[in-house]
């Protein structure tokens, strides 16, 4: 009788039961990109926050935050003004117009 065997634990075997799972992701949803046709890139907290990331309005001081949608809404007006790009369906969404 052999003891040794079917019992035996393999350690270095990579354990699959047979899902996929969702690669779990801690980086908050982009919600406007850098682009051609956008100067500034806008992330959402997972406070709900929004941020303007490496604002150019700050002068290298980092990111805006703005607490709520219609800030956010007023600081990418402010770009515009600016002379900064940014995707008028964008703001669109942001003030939830669309
Ligand atoms: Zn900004």
């Amino acid at each position: 009788m052999n003891c040794r065997g079917s019992t035996r634990l393999t350690l270095n075997a990579p354990v699959h039961d047979g899902r996929e799972r969702a690669p779990v992701t801690t980086r908050p949803p982009i919600l406007l990109e850098l682009g051609p046709d956008s100067d500034v890139a806008v992330r959402e907290s997972d406070d709900g926050a929004l941020r303007c990331v490496a604002c150019s309005l700050r002068y290298g001081e980092g990111d805006f935050i703005a607490p709520a949608r219609r800030e956010m809404v007023r600081h990418l007006l402010l770009h515009q003004e600016e002379g900064g790009r940014v995707p008028q369906n964008a703001i669109e969404r942001l003030a939830g117009t669309v």
